[in-house]
């Protein structure tokens, strides 16, 4: 899949240029190219997707058969409905089985590959690759410019697209532009850099080698779902036609690249290791837009106090629970951990969760434990609490429960109000976490780019024509289970339709 890019690539324009090879600008390279369009993707990786490949626990938990908006967070919560509802699990599902990937519900309608997440992978690069996308790996964005060109100032857009031609410069960016081969075009705001080469030999990875052709109004999206009706197209094309006119010109370290529609999708800040960056923030900011405050979301909690000893003796156990904070719950596995508290519903609650606040877990959910442990009395009243409790958890939890957080002696030594302590201290475990173990383990970044300066059907952004956030920078987040996959799909479709 990867190779050298050649020559002929390097002075066209492109119809877009998506930065970020992840889930969200695959998916939406391979549906504009579908559409038609010629399309770049750029990353500065040397590999495309690597979240993909790592998620799922090797296996890419790629979508949820139950998405729904509510399995979102953000301060604009209708904000993902549009999107949602125009690419669902269905059409990403049937994009996987046009591929023949194999995959089975784990729970929950969580849909896991059989084999590895490298064949979701696989099937979007093939994607891509057949719809005419190129995709340039270690290529690093060091400066974007936003050219207004003639009469773009008439247009109603330009006076909210602000600033005028914003520039993002990243370190080194000067130094690489070579302003030689800048020439002027006639009336434009500001001046377009010629295409003339790209020059940097670590740049690899042409999907194809024939350049996509003119944008083909009536071609089918090669992702599975269809461009949408003639009358549609025809009021897309009208609305398109409508925006004031401009394009972005970027340096990068393969030379200047040019584009009418500009598609980021580099992610959010979780795990950093594997190339995330705050580059899309960074470029929304430059564009005018506000970028709400960002966090790790999904991700397990560090224990600091006196339960670390205890988080750290049961480390490996994993126990199903109701765990809840600020009004939300969940009812899955817990799982102590050296550090303190994981498993899905730490993940999932952590989302929710704010430095200093209480996590409530209810270590018995099924059980109604006033009654049950009055049974126990009642029919052992001999066996000691432990005992019992080991019917309930292993051996080591239930010794260090009874022996650390009440006096394990028989049942019948008990008195009402000592077993009214313990059902209330295993129904409603109250723990306030240190704080989280950030984004070197998180699965997703919460807050990210203001989705109210965003629109809701294309992803474009209100600030600056042409300019598109889609994926994890933006602010939606998903619960566990495959919801921020189906996120990356689906914003990238929508945003695929109208660049
Ligand atoms: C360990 C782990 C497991 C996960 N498992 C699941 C799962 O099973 N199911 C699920 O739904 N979600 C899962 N997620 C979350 C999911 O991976 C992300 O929500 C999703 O990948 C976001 O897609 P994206 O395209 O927006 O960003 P990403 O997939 O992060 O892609 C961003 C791309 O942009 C590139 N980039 C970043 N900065 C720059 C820059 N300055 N210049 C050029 N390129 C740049 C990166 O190299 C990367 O290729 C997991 C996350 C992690 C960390």
């Amino acid at each position: 899949m990867d190779g050298m890019m050649d020559e002929s690539v390097a002075p066209q324009a492109w119809d877009v240029v998506v930065l970020g090879a992840g889930a969200a600008g695959l998916m939406c390279a391979l549906q504009a190219a579908g559409r038609g369009r010629r399309v770049l993707i750029l990353d500065h990786a040397n590999k495309a997707g690597k979240k993909i490949l790592m998620s799922g626990g090797g296996h890419c938990n790629f979508t949820n058969l139950y998405t729904e908006p509510a399995n979102f967070l953000s301060q604009n919560p209708h904000f993902c409905k549009s999107a949602l509802a125009r690419y669902t699990q269905w059409d990403f599902i049937a994009l996987v089985n046009k591929h023949g990937v194999k995959y089975h519900e784990k729970k929950l309608g969580q849909l896991f590959c059989d084999n590895k997440s490298v064949d979701i992978l696989n099937l979007l690069l093939k994607e891509c690759e057949t719809a005419g996308a190129r995709l340039m790996l270690n290529t690093r964005i060091e400066q974007i410019e936003r050219i207004d060109l003639p009469g773009a100032q008439d247009a109603d857009v330009a006076e909210a697209a602000s600033p005028a031609s914003a520039t993002l410069t990243a370190p080194a960016a000067a130094a690489s532009a070579d302003a030689s081969r800048a020439e002027p075009i006639a009336g434009s705001a500001t001046t377009r850099i010629a295409l003339d080469r790209a020059d940097d030999a670590t740049v690899s990875a042409a999907q194809s080698d024939g350049a996509a052709g003119e944008p083909q109004a009536d071609e089918r999206g090669k992702g599975g779902k269809k461009s949408g009706s003639r009358k549609g197209r025809a009021k897309d094309e009208a609305s398109a036609a409508a925006r004031p006119a401009c394009e972005y010109l970027l340096q990068t370290s393969a030379g200047p690249v040019r584009t009418r529609s500009l598609v980021i999708a580099t992610g959010g800040l979780s795990i950093p290791t594997m190339g995330a960056t705050g580059f899309g923030y960074q470029v929304a900011r430059q564009f005018g837009h506000e970028v709400l405050p960002t966090r790790a979301g999904l991700v397990p909690f560090t224990i600091t106090d006196q339960l670390k000893a205890m988080c750290t003796e049961l480390s490996g156990t994993s126990v199903d629970c109701l765990v809840s904070c600020n009004g939300k719950q969940f009812r899955e596995n817990i799982l102590f951990t050296h550090r303190g508290l994981s498993g899905p519903a730490i993940l999932q609650i952590s989302s929710y969760w704010l430095p200093g606040q209480t996590v409530h877990i209810n270590l018995l959910p099924d059980l109604d434990l006033p009654q049950w442990l009055a049974q126990q009395r009642n029919d052992r009243p001999n066996a000691e609490l432990k005992t019992l409790l080991g019917e309930l958890f292993t051996k080591k939890m239930a010794t260090l429960i009874a022996d650390e957080w009440f006096v394990s002696k028989p049942m019948k030594q008990l008195t009402h109000a000592e077993l009214e302590t313990i059902a209330a201290r295993l129904s409603d475990w109250q723990v306030v976490p240190a704080g989280t173990e950030g984004y070197r383990t998180a699965e997703v970044t919460l807050g990210g780019v203001d989705t109210r300066e965003v629109s809701s059907k294309t992803m474009e952004s209100m600030k600056s024509p042409g300019l598109y956030f889609i994926g994890e920078v933006l602010d939606v987040s998903g619960h566990l289970g495959g919801f921020n996959f189906q996120w990356a799909w689906a914003s990238a479709y929508a945003a695929a339709q109208a660049v």
